[in-house]
């Protein structure tokens, strides 16, 4: 395990039981994420994404394996102290936003804050930088209802981060949304996230979008198969501004 391994996955098991057949979602998984790695998991429908993101933050137990989090072992937390957890450390971003409607952007992202027992006026403080800082401090009053889907998505992303947790899970985040809103809106999580020095987790079936990572993690039928580092695009080679040696000759001759 390196030493700034943040997140560590050792051989994990899921078997979700369906009347008295077991469905096996991981089928032992092993990885290790770094702190600060910003890292896209890919893999066909069914191939384990949801269930592999869902275990990491707690949101369900493994069969067998240990997910180990800033060296706490999450499969050996109760319910309780899973949730105290998840408060303290996680943010999660859902393919279907999971916002309230009955409440405005700044309501929805304020929310999380209450649960921390944060005062009413820090609370709207700070969901209102973190609108502004998704760009949307011109629509903090309309409910979701009235938002297009990338800016509902924004107040998702607003609402993992509100609460400044050191990781945050996306599972699908642009898989409602068209493909210019979906760069767009990869380029708010990435940038943020980035500059804030935290760790992303984001799944993905979408290889254009899993792309958006420095590494990508390649998940099949339940077990990991691939981790890619994903190099940024080298520099186009251009010549543009070097004398073109042909145009040369041809003004010789001319
Ligand atoms: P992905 O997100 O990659 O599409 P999932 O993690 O949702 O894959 O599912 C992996 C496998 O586990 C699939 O075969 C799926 O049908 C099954 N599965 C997921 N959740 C449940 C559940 N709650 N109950 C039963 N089977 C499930
Ligand atoms: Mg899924």
């Amino acid at each position: 395990m390196q030493e700034n391994t943040l997140i560590d996955v050792r051989n994990v098991k899921k078997i979700y039981r369906v009347g008295t057949v077991g469905i096996q979602a991981l089928r032992g998984a092993d990885l290790q994420i770094a702190s600060g790695d910003i890292c896209s998991v890919i893999g066909r429908s069914g191939s384990g994404k949801s269930t592999l993101l869902n275990v990491l933050a707690g949101l369900e137990k493994v069969t067998s394996g240990e997910i180990v989090i800033s060296g706490k072992h999450l499969e050996r937390m109760t319910q309780a102290e899973l949730i105290v957890f998840r408060q303290l450390h996680i943010g999660f971003i859902f393919q279907s936003f999971n916002l309230m409607p009955y409440y405005t952007a700044l309501e929805n992202v304020a929310l999380p804050l209450s649960f921390r027992g944060v005062p009413q006026i820090a609370r709207l403080r700070q969901a209102k930088r973190m609108l502004e800082l998704v760009g949307l401090e011109t629509h903090m009053k309309h409910k979701p209802g009235e938002l297009s889907g990338g800016q509902q998505q924004r107040v998702g992303i607003a609402r993992a981060l509100v609460t400044n947790p050191q990781i945050v899970f996306a599972d699908e985040p642009t898989g409602n949304l068209d493909s210019n809103t979906s760069d767009e809106v990869m380029r708010v999580i990435i940038d943020i996230l980035r500059e804030q020095k935290k760790t992303l987790v984001m799944v993905t079936h979408d290889s254009h979008i899993a792309s958006f990572g420095d590494k990508v993690i390649h998940l099949l039928d339940g077990r990991i198969t691939d981790v890619a580092l994903n190099e940024p695009a080298p520099k186009e080679l251009t010549t543009q501004n070097e004398p073109n040696v042909r145009e040369t000759e041809v003004n010789l001759d001319a």
